[in-house]
């Protein structure tokens, strides 16, 4: 049996359905490839993290991370959960607003915010700004100087812990283009030059360690690391923080080879680590922040593509196509990202045959999944790839010129189209003749 996620089963016509809709009527009804997305799935991620904090008493924020999935649709799910987002660029800020998020749970991050981004978020009084950089600091505060206004930040430290994972999203290492590094004292130069400017209200300290973790270790290692620091800070400028942010990068199940642990074991394990610290330290506890992206997202995204040509290289390999490919989802391109996937049409009870499924895209990299056993298929059928909820829409593009493909939420037997799918006009609409 395939992995399932969320709401996903399969009924008695041997359909797969999530959030009770059946994915071959979706099919039909929005065309392919489609992204459908089980909202309940994501409403059990978001209080997953959400209730765990407030079961154990301590104030937190859960700021959902938009890069790895952000529409009009998911920010209104997010104000209904309660949770704040993160934005990186003026166009998700933007977006955010325009979905009905409170600007006070906006945050802002980026390694290279323009003015124009940091004044359109200072005018949106987004609730906070992660300063990430020395430039960043003067041009913020020569933005606030400018409005008369002042702002409340943050600031992005990288602890030097090495999360276990692919070395392309590991951002919490020394050599990193984000934050002020510790060992070389910038992040404590940055301190002082924050706390000094009355336009800049000093919150807390920020970190974010990595992506697609298991275990609590990286994490664990990371808080004894920020309390080390934040000690220091205390003893040496009287600081302390109201607020420590540990970022995000929780796991997911893309194919049974990952185990990671659940939101609220990851959440326990924050909590207990930051309380022994400040114990330890005699340290004031905390607020804790965390920034959960592909955690919240990923698992409740399944991409449904139809099968078209079929290569059979005798003794070599089998392609089969799909009828998208690295445009709806650069990940296997970009960094080896494995997946799983079955038929949606019918339930493949032998898998006899080793494949590799790739899209429709002029480049022999455009391969989703290298090594898959399936069924004998043919032109009527529908392929699942699971878990692609993360960083797969959010990184769409149009190379080849081919359209980004319809998004649809379901839920309690509903679908509600999301995102439309492009069509030939859209891709015109921004040449000039
Ligand atoms: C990407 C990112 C996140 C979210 O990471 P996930 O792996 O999707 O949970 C959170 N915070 C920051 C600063 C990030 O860059």
């Amino acid at each position: 049996m395939p992995l399932l996620f969320g709401t996903a089963k399969f009924n008695e016509q041997e359909h797969l359905t999530i959030g009770g809709c059946d994915t071959v009527v979706l099919a039909e009804k929005y065309g392919t490839p489609l992204f459908v997305y089980d909202v309940a799935h994501v409403r059990e991620r978001a209080r997953g993290f959400k209730q765990t904090f407030n079961s154990l008493g301590v104030k937190n924020k859960v700021i959902y991370a938009s890069k790895a999935f952000c529409c009009l649709a998911m920010y209104k799910l997010l104000e209904e959960e309660e949770l704040g987002c993160d934005v990186v660029s003026g166009g998700e800020l933007y977006t955010a607003i325009k979905g009905g998020m409170s600007p006070e749970n906006i945050e802002f991050h980026g390694n290279n915010k323009t003015k124009e981004e940091l004044s359109y978020a200072v005018d949106q009084n987004v609730g906070m700004i992660i300063i990430d950089n020395f430039y960043e600091i003067d041009l913020l505060s020569t933005i606030l100087k400018e409005k008369g206004k002042q702002q409340k930040v943050m600031f992005r430290i990288t602890p030097g812990v090495d999360a276990e994972t692919h070395e392309y999203i590991l951002t919490g290492q020394v050599d990193s283009k984000f934050g002020f590094d510790v060992m070389s004292g910038q992040a404590t130069d940055a301190l002082e030059k924050i706390l000094a400017d009355e336009n800049l209200l000093l919150k807390g300290a920020h970190c974010h360690i990595g992506s697609q973790i298991f275990s609590a270790e990286g994490f664990l290692a990371a808080v004894e690391k920020m309390l080390l620091i934040l000690n220091d800070w205390k003893k040496t400028f009287g600081y302390t923080v109201d607020i420590l942010n540990m970022g995000g990068g929780f796991g997911v199940q893309y194919t049974e080879a990952d185990d990671p642990l659940e939101p609220e074991a990851f959440v326990k394990a924050i909590v207990n680590g930051v309380k022994d610290q400040c114990e330890l330290l005699d340290y004031a506890f905390p607020e804790i922040w965390i920034e959960p992206g592909r955690s919240i997202i990923a698992e409740a995204g399944t991409t449904i593509y139809s099968i078209g040509s079929q290569k059979v290289i005798p003794d070599v390999r089998h392609y089969v196509s799909v009828d998208g490919g690295m445009g709806d989802n650069i990940r296997p391109a970009l960094y080896d990202a494995v997946y799983d996937g079955f038929l949606a049409n019918r339930i493949s009870t032998e898998a006899t045959q080793e494949s590799r499924i790739v899209g429709k895209y002029c480049e022999s990299g455009d391969v989703l999944i290298k090594n898959i056993d399936l069924p004998p298929m043919n032109p009527e059928d529908l392929f699942a790839m699971t878990s692609t909820g993360a960083y797969g829409y959010s990184m769409a593009n149009n190379y080849n010129r081919n359209l980004k493909p319809a998004v649809v939420f379901v839920e309690n037997g509903q679908d509600k189209l999301a995102v439309r799918r492009e069509t030939f006009e859209d891709l015109i609409a921004l040449d000039c003749e």
